[in-house]
This record gives structure tokens, sequence and C-alpha cells, in this order.
């Protein structure tokens, strides 16, 4: 490599700096290399092919022109992949101090049997993070596998049983579903079997707890010792990320991100939704997101809630000799508990406190008292905007261009209003987002409008009424 090269390549990250932001340069450029020229092309390298591939389909043209100014004689740019073996690692911290009964492995109670398998103590960098306690009961030997999350447990298994500088194949792995259905214990049986594993360091942190470490860490001024200590793990795992908030928590979320990434760590994520859907998320950080592998966890099917109910009352039945729960009333609350992981587990509970408490057998008859308020009719349904513009639109007699339009007059106002009110309610989305779906309104708006029918409907019973009615057209 030349020297008039090397000076050039000064030049032109400067250029490519002061063209692009330093914000967008440190996400995409900070780990780019130049590894020499041949003839008329450049030879660039990143460590990762999300970086090869973000870069080359989104800023190709302008590091060429970046470097065209510099030297008019190039005229392509070849960017590689440099190895992913680890080795723009940090040197390694120390663990922080702290006192000797944190050191032990956390104790988690369990009323659901012993099932703990033989797992390691939980590191002492686990502790000093922060990471969040482990519960003994969620383990890949208690997670049933069945349709909906086939392809998640299969990533997860592999992401727990790769050794340490092993080429990581997916990055970040990031698994979405619904509440209960089983985000927390697959993210839970993959930091318990990881750290069974020798010489890996799994940190799960939700993260809350990860905001809280941070923050704590930037009171206690020591967050360059954080941020040290968090890039010796091997593999970060983050759970409910959709919980994150703030600026510089967002920013400290991205670097770390990018620095485990581009490390050859694994970064393991779960959230309520798809990466396009962190609303409050930069884009630069959702790309990031999307990056890797990108897995839904679909909701549990009879089949699957009927087999982790047998497994539940199995590990039960270890702990409470005499609780026995005959197969059709595991397959009645199968079949009539179908909202989510949780209230099966309410169910059999529920079952296990009445059958100790009056020393009854379970039957059939007292399951279908004690469980009858878990019961719902169908599922729920993810309602959609489009889904409630419409039904709105034809309630009251208006097109769903006029619920969009900026028109004002009293007959679309209202109905307007509705639909952004129930947008809010039953969805997941955010007032800024129904305000983009509502023809490109403000959030202001938006709120004003949910406000309104807020206080409509507390005193206009005829109002109310026909929302309800509206809700449970849209629920069906
Ligand atoms: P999430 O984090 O997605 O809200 P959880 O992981 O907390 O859901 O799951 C809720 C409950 O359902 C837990 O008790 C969990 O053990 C159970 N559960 C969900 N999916 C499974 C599964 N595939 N196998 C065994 N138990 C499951
Ligand atoms: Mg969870």
């Amino acid at each position: 490599m030349t020297s008039m090269d090397l000076d050039g390549w000064t030049r032109v990250k400067d250029r490519l700096r002061a063209e692009v932001g330093d914000d967008v340069y440190a996400s995409w450029f900070a780990r780019m290399e130049l590894d020499g020229s041949e003839g008329d092309t450049v030879k660039l390298s990143v460590p990762t092919r999300f970086l090869k591939s973000w870069i080359q389909s989104h800023y190709a043209e302008r590091v060429l022109a970046c470097w065209q100014a510099e030297q008019p004689n190039f005229s392509r740019i070849e960017l590689t992949v440099r190895s992913a073996v680890i080795r723009t690692l940090p040197p390694r911290m120390k663990p922080v101090e702290t006192p000797a009964p944190h050191r032990e492995m956390r104790e988690v109670k369990s009323n659901g049997g012993d099932l703990r398998n033989s797992v390691g103590p939980i590191s002492a960098v686990h502790e000093a993070l922060g990471g969040s306690p482990l519960d003994p009961r969620l383990t890949f030997e208690t997670f049933v596998v069945g349709r909906s999350n086939t392809l998640a447990h299969a990533a997860a298994k592999q992401v727990a049983q790769a050794h340490r500088g092993d080429m990581v194949m997916f990055n970040p792995l990031y698994v979405h579903a619904g509440v209960g259905l089983g985000k927390t214990h697959l993210l839970q049986s993959l930091a318990w079997a990881g750290n069974a594993a020798a010489e890996r360091k799994v940190l799960y942190l939700t993260a809350e707890k990860f905001m809280y470490g941070f923050v704590a860490a930037l009171r206690a001024q020591t967050a360059l010792a954080f941020k040290e200590a968090l890039r010796t793990i091997d593999v970060l795992v983050i759970d409910d990320l959709q919980f994150l908030q703030g600026r510089s928590t967002q920013a400290e979320f991205c670097h770390t991100l990018n620095a485990l990434i581009d490390a050859g760590r694994q970064v393991v994520i779960a959230a309520d939704r798809p990466p396009s859907d962190l609303e409050s998320l930069d884009e630069r950080v959702r790309s990031r997101l999307a990056g890797g592998l990108v897995v839904e966890m679909g909701s549990l099917g009879e089949e699957l809630r009927l087999e982790i109910l047998k497994c539940r009352a199995a590990a039960a039945r270890q702990h409470h000799p005499g609780f026995d729960v005959p197969l059709p009333v595991l397959e009645f609350i199968a079949k009539s508990v179908t909202h989510n992981g949780r209230d099966l587990e309410g169910a059999l509970n529920r079952l296990l406190a009445h059958s100790k408490l009056t020393g009854q057998p379970v039957t059939l008859e007292m399951a279908e008292r004690e469980v009858r308020d878990l019961i719902r009719p169908q599922e729920p349904k993810r309602v959609k905007i489009e889904d409630i513009q419409r039904v709105v639109a034809r309630q009251y007699n208006v097109s769903r261009a006029d619920l969009l339009s900026s028109r004002r007059t009293a007959n679309v106002v209202r109905p307007r209003q509705v639909a952004m009110y129930l947008a809010k309610t039953l969805t997941l989305r955010s007032l800024p987002e129904i305000g983009r779906r509502f023809g490109g309104r403000d959030h202001t708006t938006v709120l004003h409008a949910v406000r309104k029918i807020e206080n409509l409907v507390s005193t206009d019973s005829a109002l109310a009424e026909e929302i309800e009615l509206l809700k449970r057209q849209l629920q069906e």
C-alpha cells in the first residue's frame, strides 16, 4: 500500500464523515479499513457481512465519489469482509469486585417442581453488569417445541451451542411475539445452556436492566468500565427491547450492539414487535436489528398448549405428589384457555391451589369452575389500522378516503376521531404512527381525538355503546 493511498484514505474518511455526519459515519464507516489498491480499484474491508451489504447498497457511490475527489484514477471499490475472528476486542477486564454472597448463584424459588439441570454458577461478570436473574425452570428441557416456535427454538439452540470463536451465523438473532408466547422462556433457556458451556459468558438482561445498569454506571462514573465489561461477554441477550427508552441509552445500545457484532460476538434480542415497529428507536438501530435473523413466534396452537400443560403438570407432581391432573382436564384447558402461556400456567396453579386447599381430586367439573374467567371465546385478534378505518367508515357511511382527508366537516370529523381512538386502544401503534396512517396528521391531533372520545364516552352512553359495538366487530 502506498503512502499516497494512506494519506488519501485519511482525507477520504474526513470527507465521508463531513458528508454523512458523525452519527452515520460512526455507525457504518468507523470500522471500514483500507486494505490497499490495485490499478483502478481501491480495496476496503469491513468486519461483517451485514456492514458490507449495507454499505454496498446505500453508500457505494458516495464512497467511490469521495475517493475520486482525492484520487481521480480510481474507478472501482472492492469491499470485502474481514475474517470474523475476534481481534478488535479490548483487553479483558478483571471482573468488578462484588461482595462474596452476590457471587453465588441466585436462588430462584421454584414451586413448579425441581427441574433444575446442571448449570454452572452465573459468572461474576453477569452479576457485576446487573444481569437479570434467571429462572431455573426456564430451560430448553422444559421448552416445548411446536409449529409456531420451531424456527426460533432452532436458532436459539444453535446460538447456545456455539463455541467461542465460531463463525456467527446470524447476528443479531431477533425474536418477536406477543405476550406470553415464550420469548423469555426461550431466551433464558439460551442463557442457561450458553453459560453451562465452558468458557462462554452469556449475559441476560432485560432492556430495563440495561437502562438502569447503564444509568447507574454513569452516575457512579464508571461508564467506561461498564462498557469494557460489557464487551467481555460472548453473548448478550436482551429481553423486552420495546422498553428501551431515552436518547443516551439508545446511543449506548447502538454502540454496544455495533461493538459486539463487529467483534464476532452474538447478540440475541426479544421484543413484542418486529424491528420496524420499534418506533421510538433510531432508524439506524432498527436497520441494524433487522439485519440479522428476525423470527416471529406465533400463537400457541392447541397441540402445543396441551404439551406444555402435560409438561407443567408432570413437573408440579414431583413437588406435590398428590396432584394428579387427568388427561381430559388437561385437554379441556388446552382447548379452552387459548390466550397465552401465562394463562395456562395460571390455570394449572389454580387447580393445584384448589386441590391442596380442599384435598379433593382434580375433576373436569372443578376445572370448568376454576378456570372459567381465563376462558375467552376466541383469541383477541391483532387489529389492523386499515380494518379500523374500513369498519368505522362503513358504520358512519363515509369513505375511507374521507377519514384520511383534511376535510373538517362534522360528518367526517367525529368518525375520524372515533377511528383514531380505536387505533390507539386496539393496537400497539404509537400516536405519531397513528397520525401518519391517518393522512399524515400530527401526533397532537391524534392525542386530541383520543381525549375527546374518552371524555364523550363517559357522558354519552349512545356513543359508548356504538364504540363497544365497533370494538366487538373488529375483534371478532
Ligand atoms: P413472553 O416472554 O413471550 O411474554 P414467557 O416466556 O414469559 O412469554 O411465557 C409465558 C409462560 O408460558 C411461561 O410460563 C412459559 O414457561 C410458558 N411457555 C410459553 N411457551 C412455552 C413453550 N414453548 N414451552 C413451554 N412453556 C412455554
Ligand atoms: Mg417476557
